[in-house]
């Protein structure tokens, strides 16, 4: 936990989000500038810089699972949804702590802009 880290206040609640699922070692809550009907964003609980940073395979594993689990509650596992992470400068990462953005709701194109 870093109190610079956005998400970390997110995940430790001392930054308020709109949280749609938890589980052990991640926490899934809505975008602030969503990009389609449903965006949200799943995080490791603990710090982790990006992709580029994250070893631990089992947090890796649960985050992904939580991923298809806010599909599963926002209604769009059977349309279809896209999970995507961002690292780096190139790959437009703005956040630097670890984060799969879910998207769905709408057809998405490709490759994304
Ligand atoms: P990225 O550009 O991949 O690093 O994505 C960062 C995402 O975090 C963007 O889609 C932002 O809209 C989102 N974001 C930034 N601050 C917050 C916040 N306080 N609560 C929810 N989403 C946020």
């Amino acid at each position: 936990m870093t109190d610079s880290c956005l998400f970390c206040r997110i995940a430790a609640g001392t930054l308020p989000a709109t949280i749609v699922a938890e589980s052990e070692l991640a926490v899934a809550f809505r975008d602030l500038h969503p990009q389609a009907p449903v965006h949200v964003l799943v995080i490791p609980r603990v710090h982790v810089d990006s992709l580029a940073a994250a070893s631990d395979a089992a947090l890796l594993g649960d985050a992904m699972a939580l991923a298809a689990e806010v599909a599963r509650r926002e209604g769009v596992a059977d349309s279809g949804y896209r999970v995507v992470t961002n690292v780096g400068r190139d790959g437009g990462q703005s956040v630097g702590h670890l984060h799969l953005h879910v998207l769905g709701g709408r057809p998405l194109g490709w490759p994304p802009g």
